[in-house]
Order: C-alpha cells, then structure tokens, then sequence
C-alpha cells in the first residue's frame, strides 16, 4: 500500500483574481509524483472561478480545489456562513476544517471542529483536520495531551473507520506565519505520536492516512520534511501565494 501525499495550499484572506491566473498558468507544467495530489484552497468568493480556470487550462488532473472553511449546518439562519452543499455544487473536493486561526479567533470548539467534519464527510467532501499545540502547551509538556483532546471528540463523532476518508494537518499553531518551522525531527516525532494515538483504535486506519504538516513550510525546507517516515505532504500558507514556491514544494512530495 502506497500513502496519499498531499500538499494543500490555504491563501487565508488573502490572493484576488490576478493570483487565481497567475496559479493556474504557473502549474501548467507541474511535474508531480504519483500518489500526490494538490489541493488550493482560495477564499470562497475565488473558489468557482478556480475550480472553472483549472478546468479550461486541463491542468494535471491531481490538482484540486477546496474551501478554508464550511459550516456544520445542513442550511438555514446561518448569516456569512457556507455550506457542504453549496460546496459540493461548485464541484470543491476538500474543505480545511479547525485551522488553529478559526480555533483561536473565532473561538471554534473541537466539538463544532467535528461537527464539520462529520458534515464534511456526509457530503462527500474530504476534510483537512487540522490540530496543533500553542508555544506555551509546547514548552510546558503539553503537545500530546492537546493534540489527543482535539482528535478524540472527532473519532467520537465520526468513529475511528471513517478516519479512512479524512486527512490530519498538524500544525504547531506557534510555526504558523512566524517563520519558525518545527524542526523535521520535532515534527516526524509528534507525527508518530498522532499516528500510534490512531492506530491504538484502529491500524490500518493509522497506517493509511495521509498526515500533513503545517507551519512556515517554504520551497528551501519542504524536502528535509516531506523525507520523515510520518509526514505526508504539508498545509501551506503564505509559500502558496508564490506560484513558483508552491510549485517546487509540490514536486517534493511523494507518496510513501
Ligand atoms: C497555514 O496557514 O496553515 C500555514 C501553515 O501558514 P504558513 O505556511 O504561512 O506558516
């Protein structure tokens, strides 16, 4: 059996028309392993016109499109929020679910981050779980323990067997954006840890699932990192926005 890699781009709110022509004309001639796919998630207003250009300019079809967010309710009163269907009407493939930005602005529980998992799944939609420690849960001994109480409302939710169909982001919340990327050898030993915590409830399950790391990964760092026997890919941020960056981090991943 050969593990999904997976590098997914998450431009925040950030990028406008422009950095949608100026992607998709840059991963025109992507040279891609097999067993890797790319997924780009724009902000909502980008995602149908993305999703339309890949399409028109027949870029390699393991490049997909997915949303940064969406909401666990079916439809409704839900002012500003999003919903699978409507995802799944514009044909998105992914949706990034508990980034530790709506985690920590907009105060989502691991409760509601399951919830959206479950709806995520129900529709069809592969999410991108992400889970990652603060600076002081670090220092203090606490990455386990934190990475541990945000997966297990998740399995309590959906079960472990329909891990099969999820993809886990981990993302020390102090590497984002700040430059400072977990060592690879800090980051392939909490991967391990996230994927013994899986297979203690189920395996193959553990075995199979593509984990991404997430944190300041940049075009000179993502080899030594996508070499780790546990990491399969990453969540990129502000390296997605260079069509040049994002391009030579996709062609370092390869499925294991
Ligand atoms: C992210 O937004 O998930 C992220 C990892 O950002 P950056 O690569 O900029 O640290």
């Amino acid at each position: 059996m050969t593990r999904q890699a997976i590098v997914a781009a998450n431009w925040k709110m950030n990028g406008d028309s422009a950095l949608v022509d100026t992607m998709v004309s840059g991963l025109a001639d992507i040279k891609l392993s097999s067993h890797v796919d790319v997924v780009i998630c724009p902000s909502f207003p980008y995602l149908s016109e993305l999703a339309q250009k890949i399409k028109a300019a027949n870029l390699n079809e393991a490049i997909h499109v997915g949303s940064q967010n969406v909401s666990e309710h079916e439809s409704g009163a839900y002012t500003g929020e999003i919903s699978t269907a409507m995802l799944q009407n514009l044909a998105i493939s992914y949706v990034i679910v508990g980034h530790s930005e709506r985690r920590s602005i907009y105060k989502e529980t691991s409760t509601q981050v399951a919830k959206k998992v479950h709806a995520a799944l129900n529709a069809g939609l592969t999410p991108i779980l992400c889970i990652g420690e603060s600076e002081t849960e670090r220092a203090s001994g606490a990455t386990e323990t934190v990475l541990s109480a945000q997966l297990q409302p998740v399995i309590d939710e959906i079960g472990i067997e329909k891990f099969n169909d999820v993809v886990i982001a981990y993302e020390p919340v102090w590497a984002i954006g700040t430059g400072k990327t977990a060592s690879s050898a800090m980051a392939q030993e909490t991967h391990q840890f996230i994927r013994q915590f899986l297979a203690q409830q189920n395996e193959q399950v553990a075995a199979k699932i593509p984990l991404l790391y997430g944190g300041s990964v940049n075009a000179a760092n993502c080899e030594e990192l996508f070499a780790q026997a546990d990491i399969d890919g990453g969540l990129i941020g502000g390296a997605s926005l260079k069509a040049e960056q994002f391009k030579i981090i996709c062609s370092a991943a390869k499925g294991k």
